[in-house]
């Protein structure tokens, strides 16, 4: 019987990719209809109301930005609604049209349907937010056949499995988030050991850095910057903090409303501005490694991912504080879906790729709300682990619990993540109850915890007294959906546009122009004015290869435009 091809996805906060094996190939990642590996995570409406996906409704973020969505993972498992054109849609859905898209285009270049695939996740996503990842991706028409964590991926794309047994250090530096997993390669055995992360702490807090750098160091006084001055600055801190990866120290122009603005900024300046931040990466890593109990001279190599890991200055700092060169070998954005890919392989027991064996860790405790007795009578909302952060997954494990008054006809269980002895504190995620026969005597139930390798946790409650009063039920969130909702939502989500790669080309040159047309001095905006009025003429009256010829020029001339904001000294 011929094997279903399952497609390997990272479903990432900025971008998405997806790729798959094939025997000929090896690891390939997929185009999509633009023909690059890299869709960005942006759903959005096109003029005519249509669904666009990637980097079309990336283009029309600043220009129409209610009607586009970025950033939809860093809500996902969360009861939030976002409003596009006259629908509202919940983060599943928003991520569901992400998919899709990364489906179709594989469908496409595979030349066959895909019904399967496994999906990348940070090691912190709450049980909620994998749950919310594979509500997603079953409204995408995709089964899930396992989520797995991103550092496990990193590793696996390293070619951890060539290696002797040896201790990992992932560090994932991306747009929003930092996070630090130790992996443990044991006998062919995978294992996260431990894992923190600040997830208010990336690329962008350093791009913010240089904000704070050029308002300070420019003429004008802050309260007097307009809006459009802001972005221009903000821009002009990004391309500082991009130009600084390759350069020792880098020179910009900023077009204000006072006047032009002149900024140099060298490594050395940049280091001193973000010191903060350093210190703050510094903390997650040794917290980390001693959460694990591990020696640094344990550690055997260090693993850079996510697209701030070519920030000069981070790598520096990392090489010295673990003594060690940080390993960036791959391409830096493709690391994690290749590993994804990589997952697929090893489930599929694919000869060429080893055996593996990956098992993970319970980022969170998980347990249920008790009153506890003491000498002043009950004390209510008192957490009771059943299953303890930590502990490896798949696992199950069970607790006995007794009723606290007499004829109680009922126990409620209500079901909690987190690590606070007061329930208050922690993440509830369900509730369930059990009936009893009324008695005057104290009656108990067993509840057992199962969780999966997805991070899905099964609950079961069984009747002491009456034995046979069993439930088994999958919790779910109360903001989370249920398979009612998921075929609402199926029927919900519009056809993605079909975008011809010409046609879509023409439409982001345009979108492109524009911004370019708000954000540049009024000197530059004329010629750009210009250039998107003669490519406007040639799309209507010229020829096919007068168009392509066009399309080309456009788009020498707009990456010209965007370097002028720019001169890089060295
Ligand atoms: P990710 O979420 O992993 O795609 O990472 C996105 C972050 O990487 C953003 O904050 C970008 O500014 C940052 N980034 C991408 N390329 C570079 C570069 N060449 N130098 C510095 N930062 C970069």
């Amino acid at each position: 019987m011929e094997r279903k091809m399952i497609i390997g996805i990272d479903l990432g906060t900025t971008n998405s990719l997806v790729s798959v094996w094939m025997p000929d190939n090896g690891i390939v990642m997929i185009p999509n209809r633009y023909g690059d590996t890299l869709t960005p995570s942006v759903v959005g409406l096109d003029d005519t109301g249509q669904v666009i996906v990637g980097k079309s409704a990336r283009e029309r973020l600043l220009t129409h930005p209610d009607q586009t969505v970025a950033l939809i993972k860093r809500h996902m498992g969360e009861d939030v609604s976002f409003l596009l054109g006259e629908e509202v849609y919940r983060p599943e859905e928003l991520s569901a049209y992400i998919l899709k898209s990364l489906k179709q285009d594989a469908e496409t270049y595979l030349g066959e349907e895909v019904t399967q695939c496994m999906i990348s996740v940070p090691a912190y996503f709450t049980n909620v937010q994998r749950q919310a990842t594979q509500a997603a991706a079953k409204i995408a028409g995709l089964e899930v056949v396992r989520l797995i964590n991103e550092p496990t991926a990193a590793a696996l794309a390293y070619g951890i499995q060539e290696e002797t047994d040896c201790q990992y250090l992932v560090l994932d530096l991306g747009g929003g988030t930092f996070d630090v997993t130790l992996l443990d390669y044991f006998e062919t055995v995978l294992s996260v050991n431990s894992s923190s992360g600040d997830k208010k702490l990336g690329g962008e807090d350093f791009t913010l850095a240089i904000v704070d750098y050029i308002v300070q160091n420019i003429q004008v006084e802050e309260s007097s910057l307009s809006a459009k001055d802001r972005i221009k600055i903000r821009n002009a801190a990004e391309y500082l903090k991009h130009s600084l990866s390759d350069h020792e120290e880098v020179e910009t122009r900023i077009q204000l409303e006072a006047g032009e603005q002149k900024i140099m900024l060298s490594r050395f300046t940049f280091m001193r501005i973000s010191e903060e931040l350093l210190n703050r990466i510094k903390k997650t890593i040794i917290r980390t490694i001693r959460d694990a109990e591990v020696k640094l001279d344990e550690i055997e190599k260090v693993i850079l991912v996510g697209g701030s890991s070519r920030i000069a200055i981070y790598k520096d700092f990392i090489k010295s504080l673990l003594k060690k060169e940080p390993e960036l070998k791959i391409n830096i954005d493709e690391s994690i879906c290749v590993g994804v890919t990589v997952a697929v392989e090893l489930k599929n027991e694919n000869p060429a790729f080893g055996e593996v064996i990956l098992t993970d860790v319970a980022p969170h405790s998980l347990g249920i709300e008790i009153s506890k007795r003491t000498s002043h009578g009950w004390a209510s909302g008192v957490f009771s682990s059943i299953i303890d952060r930590n502990s490896f997954v798949p696992c199950s494990f069970e607790k006995s619990y007794s009723t606290i008054e007499p004829y109680q006809p009922s126990i409620q269980f209500d079901i909690y993540q987190g690590e606070s002895l007061e329930v208050k504190q922690n993440l509830k995620i369900g509730s369930l109850t059990i009936p009893l026969t009324p008695k005057q005597e104290t009656q108990s139930a067993t509840v057992r915890f199962t969780y999966d390798i997805n991070g899905v946790l099964l609950v079961d409650i069984q009747s002491d007294e009456t034995g046979h009063s069993v439930q088994s039920v999958l919790i779910q969130n109360e903001s989370m959906m249920k398979d009612l909702d998921v075929t609402r939502s199926i029927s919900k989500l519009q056809e993605i546009k079909k975008e011809n790669p010409f046609e879509s080309t023409n439409e982001h040159l345009l979108a492109w122009a524009s911004r370019l047309y708000q954000e540049v001095p009024s000197h530059y905006a004329y010629s750009i004015e210009n250039a998107i009025m003669e490519f406007k003429a040639i799309l209507e009256n010229g020829s096919l290869p007068l168009k392509k010829k066009a399309q080309r020029q456009l788009k020498d001339f707009l990456q010209q435009m965007e370097q002028h904001t720019i001169d890089v000294l060295s």
